[in-house]
């Protein structure tokens, strides 16, 4: 199902979708999903609103979701909320305006410490915090049961995904991922209320998500693991790791995917090396 949501992601910095490819456009029912592009309050806020309104970020997310057969309409929007965040509730998934200038802003610093282009840096994230949401919308809209933070679970199915494209793009993605969780990470001297929050610690998502991919396509990661990024302790469980979410997306997610639609889904080009 979930190849080809990346393309989502594209936030309108990176060459979208090749010419073939948008006339390959995927028809889903277009009911289920339910996308808005709501008119900023903020000024600052206007160039982001219409840069993805021009890439149709969100439009592409609805085509990518669209074998996924849930039981109500999940709406998608992006909006001011006032403060940075991307949050889901009550059948809605939430990209602030906020989230997308921050991600921009640490976008820039990680683009100085290392090898990875400004459109990488960003895509990455935001396509990982659009599948993130829209995970905690499969849980509740779905009803999968989960053992462990909701927030894990939704950073590994978000993870997962990632890795179900090509080579290229499962390696921008999750490397652009990885590295805003290690940003965060150096920025951030934890305290209690980090401790006791939901999510866990960046640091932790980051050695997380790059278990996960070590452990789902060890030759494509090994650098990060040669580059002492991923500690030795830890790289013998990775393959574990990722063969328990294989299983529980096998289990519990893919029976609500539509075979057909899927192989559209699939057929299709998301984020097209180039871009870069
Ligand atoms: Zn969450």
């Amino acid at each position: 199902m979930i190849r080809g949501v990346v393309g989502a992601m594209a936030l309108g910095l990176l060459v979208w979708v090749s010419p073939a490819a948008a006339q390959a456009s995927v028809e889903g029912t277009g009911d289920q999903v339910r996308i808005s592009y709501v008119e900023p309050k903020n000024p600052a806020h206007r160039p982001i609103y219409e840069r993805l309104q021009k890439r149709r970020v969100l439009e592409d997310l609805r085509d990518f979701l669209s074998p996924l057969k849930l039981p109500q309409p999940l709406t998608i929007k992006i909006e001011g909320c006032g403060v940075v965040n991307a949050y889901y509730s009550s059948g809605a998934v939430t990209i602030c305006y906020e989230y997308v200038a921050w991600l921009h802003q640490i976008a820039a610093k990680i683009t100085l410490s290392n090898e990875i282009s400004l459109e990488d840096a960003v895509v990455g994230p935001f396509v990982d915090v659009l599948l993130h949401e829209v995970a905690h919308a499969i849980f509740d809209l779905l009803k999968i049961p989960l053992f462990g933070r909701e927030e894990d679970a939704a950073d590994q199915l978000a993870a997962f995904i990632l890795l179900q494209f090509g080579n290229d793009v499962a390696r921008r993605t999750i490397v652009g991922t990885a590295l805003l969780f290690r940003q965060m990470a150096e920025d951030q001297q934890p305290g209690s209320a980090d401790y006791a929050a939901a999510h866990g610690l960046p640091a932790q998502r980051f050695y997380n998500v790059l278990c996960i991919a070590y452990g789902a396509q060890p030759k494509l990661f090994a650098d990060y693991v040669k580059q002492g990024f991923l500690p030795v302790f830890r790289i013998g469980s990775c393959r574990w790791e990722y063969q328990q979410i294989l299983h529980a997306f096998k289990t519990l997610i893919a029976p609500h995917v539509d075979p057909a639609l899927q192989a559209k889904v699939q057929g299709r080009e998301w984020l097209p090396a180039g871009g870069k």
